[in-house]
């Protein structure tokens, strides 16, 4: 009965396994997120899932890589990134810069 009062952010829930119990505070992720660990898994795992996750210059690099007439498929392979990511960053971003 207590889990209802519960505010629903202020714990964290193991993306792994689900689980809401023994989510231990480890740092930060490299861009500034509160980093977790599960102690059930021992995964790691932040709250927030940025839009951005990649690197400006990675993204720049797409981009760069677009305009020299690259297909989307290939740069996404080159950069190992999602092809849909790349087509994102490219309608984002490249043209006029
Ligand atoms: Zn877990």
């Amino acid at each position: 009965m207590f889990a209802s009062l519960e505010l629903p952010n202020v714990r964290p829930v193991c993306p792994a396994c689900g689980s809401r119990f023994r989510q231990t505070r480890a740092g930060k992720t490299l861009y500034g997120d509160q980093r977790y660990q599960c102690q059930d898994c021992k995964r790691y795992y932040s709250m927030h899932n940025r839009r951005y996750r990649y690197p400006e210059d990675v993204r720049r690099k797409a981009v760069n890589l677009r305009e020299a007439g690259c297909s989307l498929r290939q740069i996404a392979q080159q950069l190992a990134v999602n092809h849909q990511t790349v087509s994102n960053w490219v309608k984002m971003g490249g043209v006029g810069r």
